[in-house]
């Protein structure tokens, strides 16, 4: 099966680049998910496999629990904790790989030291719209993970033969996580044959997905029951649904980051769901709510992340935040279930 992602001169370009750099930077975005961190860490196994021996993953900040097994956890460089390291990682890169963001924005805090890096910079990601001021930018929205494209490109660059099994478990995981564990964006055959190359190597699927969705603490299981019981608001006739959880609620549920990640999704069992909407209180700023949209049965959701919650995203995995209260959040999103009527009522 032919799974080039790079035209001939894409490939020489970043071929060139590669054997040029010496000290690089790999980055991705902030609240990095499956897809950012299995990505990222897999990218610098290959970039160590070939001999680079400066090669540093920065992360805005943290992660979530279910990943801190994977390969390389130890040595990813948090901005929001060692601010001066990362900010001379930076200084000091001579190439800044961009995985799994579209935007520099995306890496909020973070955002001031990537820009103002001189490095040359290459992108590789799979959300709409990517910004193309790079020496090679690699965008694939029609591909469901970046983890996906850096095994592809892995491949390409002739290093699939040396690939050790804990780079195949950063894959395996990041395009997993993007795929709901292969339950949406995850028809391209392409997918099933990589995943067979990965397994070659030693990987224990089920092993992964353990790790993963099996790591629920009992407070967290309780506050996604609460959500759904309680707080859920469904919009029967728009085929919509939304729910709006405070501070107050996460504490009494003893949250740790991590702990809302997927619950948009549950709405999206019911039969028929066009569009599910999280909003929840930033634990640490004030007037910040973050917000989740998925979307499905022919409505995509990205357009109204984009008009209404100042974020954007995939075509139906969206997200974004306002800065407002949860009230004022909930007044909103019904705004934008309502601007969003016609679309939504259609059967
Ligand atoms: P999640 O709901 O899992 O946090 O995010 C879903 C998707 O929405 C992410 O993969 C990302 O592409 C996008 N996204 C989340 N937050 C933002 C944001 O603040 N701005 C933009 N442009 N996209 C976002
Ligand atoms: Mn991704």
């Amino acid at each position: 099966m032919n799974i080039n992602l790079l035209s001939e001169t894409e490939l020489k370009h970043l071929q060139t680049l590669l054997h040029e750099a010496q000290h690089i930077v790999i980055c991705t975005h902030k609240s990095p998910d499956g897809d950012a961190i299995g990505s990222t860490l897999a990218w610098k196994a290959y970039l160590q496999q070939i001999g680079k021996e400066d090669v540093k993953v920065c992360i805005p900040d943290a992660y979530p629990d279910f990943l801190q097994w994977l390969p390389g956890t130890n040595t990813l460089l948090r901005y929001d904790k060692r601010t001066k390291q990362v900010q001379e990682a930076f200084d000091n890169a001579d190439l800044v790989c961009c995985l799994d963001f579209n935007q520099n924005s995306r890496v909020e805090d973070m955002c001031p030291t990537l820009t103002q890096c001189k490095a040359k910079r290459i992108l590789i990601d799979h959300h709409l719209e990517p910004e193309t001021n790079n020496e090679v930018t690699v965008s694939r929205p029609d591909i469901s993970s970046t983890s996906e494209m850096v095994f592809q490109i892995i491949c390409q660059l002739g290093g699939y033969e040396e690939m050790t099994k804990e780079c195949a478990q950063c894959i395996y995981c990041g395009m997993m996580t993007d795929t709901g564990g292969f339950t949406y964006n995850s028809t391209r055959p392409e997918i099933y044959f990589i995943i067979s190359q990965l397994l070659s190597k030693g990987i224990d699927k089920d092993n992964i997905y353990n790790r993963v969705y099996h790591n629920y603490s009992v407070n967290a299981m309780r506050l996604r029951g609460h959500i759904i019981a309680n707080k859920m608001r469904y919009v029967g006739d728009l085929h919509a649904a939304y729910f709006a959880v405070t501070k107050e609620e996460m504490q009494r549920f003893h949250f740790i980051k991590g702990d809302m990640e997927g619950v948009v999704n549950i709405p999206q069992q019911i039969k028929g769901l066009k569009l599910s909407i999280s909003l929840r209180e930033d634990t640490e700023r004030p007037n910040l709510v973050l917000v989740s949209l998925r979307s499905g049965n022919g409505f995509h959701c990205q357009p109204m992340a984009v008009q209404f919650f100042n974020g954007g995203g995939h075509a139906d995995a969206s997200g974004g935040k306002l800065h407002c209260s949860i009230e004022e959040a909930e007044a909103i999103t019904l705004k934008a279930i309502k601007a969003f009527e016609d679309e939504l009522r259609k059967k």
